[in-house]
């Protein structure tokens, strides 16, 4: 079943990447696992996937043993609060929810001391929707910038989560400006930063995503259903 659902995926990626000019390599697909408990986690990476996404520090903890030794790569994709960065940094490798300077810098302090780098993205309210973290689009110029400050953070790119809403036409411009974005920065002269990963798309929107300029889709409940608890 699972595995059944992650080939409809990749086989999505390659459908719609070629109808629109693109290069299916260029998009990747991310597992998203939130409430999932790993022994299903377990049998999605058994298909030789490798790319999972956590939204809580916590269940990464937890989940962490059974998946040790196992050819694995997580992503944090749920928002950081500042006394989670010192245990967040112990289970991944990138961090796509950076949204502040006091979380950049909590973590320019926690990899220092352990001598550690760490790969971040950018995320962007891209919709405009109070209820979603994400800096405003105009801010994140200036952010990045700064971003200097904190040398043992590895900017790679932005991420955003779409509009919750039917309108595909909002959904697109959302990820238009998304693009846009991506393409100024890739722009600027910002030696050591790259803005070559676009992180947007999920089970409702990833056809949209694809179309738009997505590097990697983050699929929950289209893999292993819909979700029991809300997370
Ligand atoms: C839950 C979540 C997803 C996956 O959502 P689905 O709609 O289940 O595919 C993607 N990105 C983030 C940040 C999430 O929290």
């Amino acid at each position: 079943m699972i595995k059944e659902q992650i080939d409809f995926y990749k086989n999505e990626i390659r459908k719609i990447s070629l109808a629109c000019g693109r290069n299916p390599r260029d998009i990747r697909l991310m597992m998203v696992t939130k409430t999932i408990d790993a022994d299903r986690i377990l049998e999605a990476l058994s298909t030789g996937e490798t790319l999972i996404g956590e939204n809580k520090v916590q269940e990464l903890k937890e989940k962490d043993d059974k998946l040790k030794g196992v050819d694995v790569e997580r992503h944090l994709i749920g928002h950081l609060q500042t006394n989670k960065v010192k245990d967040a940094i112990k289970y991944v490798t990138c961090i796509q929810s950076i949204d502040r300077f006091s979380v950049a810098k909590e973590l320019q302090k926690k990899l220092r001391t352990r001598g550690q780098k760490m790969d971040v993205l950018i995320q962007v309210n891209s919709s405009g929707e109070s209820s979603k973290y994400g800096l405003k689009p105009e801010e994140v110029e200036g952010f990045v910038k700064q971003m200097y400050e904190y040398d043992q953070l590895r900017v790679k790119g932005l991420m955003t989560i779409g509009p919750l809403t039917g309108s595909s036409s909002k959904i697109r411009a959302s990820f238009k400006l998304m693009k846009e974005l991506q393409k100024k920065l890739q722009n600027m002269y910002l030696p050591e930063m790259s803005f070559d990963v676009l992180s947007m798309g999920m089970t409702n929107d990833y056809k949209i995503a694809i179309e738009e300029g997505s590097t990697l889709i983050r699929v929950g409940s289209g893999i292993f259903g819909e979700r029991v608890t809300k997370a």
